[in-house]
């Protein structure tokens, strides 16, 4: 397949608003695909390049790419930034830059959509003190290369934003659609192998390839998650339930086989150099091959310390030794989802925590399991009072769904309503905040677009403002005035005390106080909420509970 066919299907899917007709737009493509085109082309449309599973990433910035457009439009980096600042997309900036080009130049060569692929996954792969040279020298003949539309999406999928509104859910519509193939084959292949891509192949070879798809060691697979409940609802819908404490710290998934460990954070990067404290002491902890999902707190003397401390953790690269010292990092293992060959995340629950104190020593999360609310209760109050954020309730019965925030897992908490948002941009501050972002414009999630929510400015420490500062200061996109926008990828927690209808917003929706709780580095864009759970938030307000 022609790049130049697959950009002519993303602006006709862009154009589109209908979900179905999108998917079946989608699904007639598929089947003429190659073997190397298929797994591809379906990542593509997510606007993603790598498996889900893969730590790796393009590793491409703003201004790396606006550097290589320059080049190719014989223009100064600073006509990309004002187009882009005209257009307000950096896609279309770059396909209009492109398309002046056009008239002057000639293209050398027809890009095919595997060899976009190949190139990208080359500049993935370029390290050292020469990267940035040779990731420039690929994206300039990638440009040089690639037609106005093309440039659009080359843009787009370089920044990972390529907002055509094909999510997860779309496409894995239309793979089944296409194949015809069960749609409960499709998902479970997908949470087992975590890259539609390599489901799109299986398919096409039929369900029982499908059905054959196991959970494999060093292939992170998505966190189970939760949704907020309450302890009577899942008892009445359980009968017995186990309940846990929440940690308030990071969640990870350890990997090992063969004595080899490796470590991932909840967004699915590889985090083993960041933490071979905790390696060392899983490892120890057991001789069997395993996955275990865990949270990983910090303490201090013996005390648990807040959250804070563990980002700092994953986020340092340097000077890592002498922070270990400071800091300990200690993990609690609440699941198994693999040991020694077998894969466990169709097992119950209550059969895999048993599994998982037999072949793990010591580091287990505590649990209690009980069909009795006041001792449910009084575990939560007991928890609330050693500090932690609440507890987990989970249902005995339960398999472990990858990716899903399913009703049974719930978290109790004290009820402060938060969302987590994406930063998508920030106002400098003023007095002595006139060097740092002052307040912040966030967004959630609409058709796979972004749009903005509402915009925080209390609740941050001058600690938190230069942690979130040295955070966003690398993202910025465009700059005008006062004001900037971030390439989305922070994700902060905000109370707010009344979700309100609102015309200033383009979702319609608006936040009434919000005030900043905390940043969610465990959380990626696609996690945060969209618009249809914020107008459910909304409605839920008038239901009494
Ligand atoms: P939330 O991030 O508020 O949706 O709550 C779910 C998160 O709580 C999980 O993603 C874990 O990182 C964390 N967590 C802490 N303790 C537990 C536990 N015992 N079981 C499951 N998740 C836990």
């Amino acid at each position: 397949m022609l790049f130049a066919e697959f950009s002519a299907l993303c602006a006709r899917l862009e154009a589109l608003s209908g979900r179905l007709e999108m998917i079946a737009l989608v699904q007639e493509h598929l089947p003429g695909l190659s073997e190397a085109e298929l797994p591809v082309f379906v990542r593509f449309l997510m606007g993603k390049i790598f498996p889900d599973w893969s730590p790796d990433k393009v590793g491409v910035g703003p201004s790396l790419l606006y550097e290589g457009v320059a080049y190719v439009a014989g223009v100064k980096k600073d006509a990309v930034v004002e187009a882009i600042n005209r257009e307000g997309d950096v896609g279309r900036a770059v396909e209009q830059i492109l398309a002046r080009k056009e008239q002057t130049a000639f293209f050398s060569a027809e890009l095919e959509l595997e060899e976009v692929y190949r190139d990208f996954g080359y500049i993935a792969g370029v390290g050292g003190s020469r990267s940035q040279r040779e990731k420039l020298k690929v994206i300039r003949r990638l440009f040089a290369n690639a037609q106005p539309l093309e440039g659009r999406y080359l843009a787009r999928l370089l920044l990972g934003e390529l907002r055509i509104g094909m999510g997860e859910g779309n496409v894995r519509e239309a793979v089944v659609r296409a194949f015809d193939v069960p749609a409960d084959l499709v998902e479970h292949a997908h949470q087992a192998c975590n890259d539609l891509g390599e489901v799109a192949l299986l398919a096409r070879k039929g369900a029982q390839a499908l059905s054959d798809v196991r959970i494999s060691v060093f292939r992170p697979v998505k966190m189970m998650l939760a949704q907020q409940g309450s302890i009577t609802a899942m008892l009445a819908d359980h009968g017995s339930v186990a309940a846990e404490i929440k940690y308030d710290g990071s969640r990870f998934q350890f990997h090992k086989k063969d004595g080899a460990c490796r470590i991932y954070s909840r967004k699915l990067e590889d985090v083993t150099h960041a933490l071979p404290d905790v390696v060392q002491i899983l490892d120890a902890a057991t001789s069997h091959d395993v996955i275990l999902d865990g949270e990983v707190i910090a303490m201090k003397d013996g005390e648990p310390l807040p959250f804070q401390f563990v980002l700092r953790r994953f986020r340092r690269k340097h000077d890592l030794a002498a922070h270990i010292e400071e800091i300990e990092l200690v993990p609690r293992v609440f699941d198994l989802l693999y040991v020694d060959g077998e894969s466990l995340i169709d097992t119950p629950f209550s059969d895999r925590r048993a599994r998982l104190e037999a072949v793990l020593s010591g580091c287990i999360a505590e649990q209690i399991v009980s069909a009795d609310a006041d001792d449910l209760e009084s575990f939560y109050q007991q928890a609330l009072q050693k500090g932690h954020e609440g507890i987990m309730i989970k249902a005995p019965h339960s398999t472990y769904t990858p990716g899903v925030r399913g009703k049974l897992w719930v978290k109790i908490k004290p009820a402060v309503d938060t969302i987590d948002l994406a930063v998508i941009g920030a106002e400098w501050g003023e007095g002595r905040r006139a060097r740092l972002f002052g307040s912040f414009l966030l967004a959630c999630r609409k058709n796979g677009n972004l749009v903005p929510l509402s915009k925080v400015a209390t609740g941050f420490s001058d600690e938190m403002l230069a942690l979130v500062y040295d955070l966003l200061k690398d993202t910025v996109l465009t700059a005008s005035g006062k004001e900037v926008r971030f390439e989305p990828a922070l994700v902060f927690e905000v109370g707010y005390a009344e979700i309100q209808m609102s015309p200033n917003y383009e979702g319609g929706f608006a936040l009434r106080f919000p005030r900043f709780v905390r940043i969610r580095d465990d959380k990626s864009i696609e996690d945060i909420e969209d618009i249809e759970q914020i107008r459910d938030r909304y409605e839920r307000q008038f239901t009494p509970a």
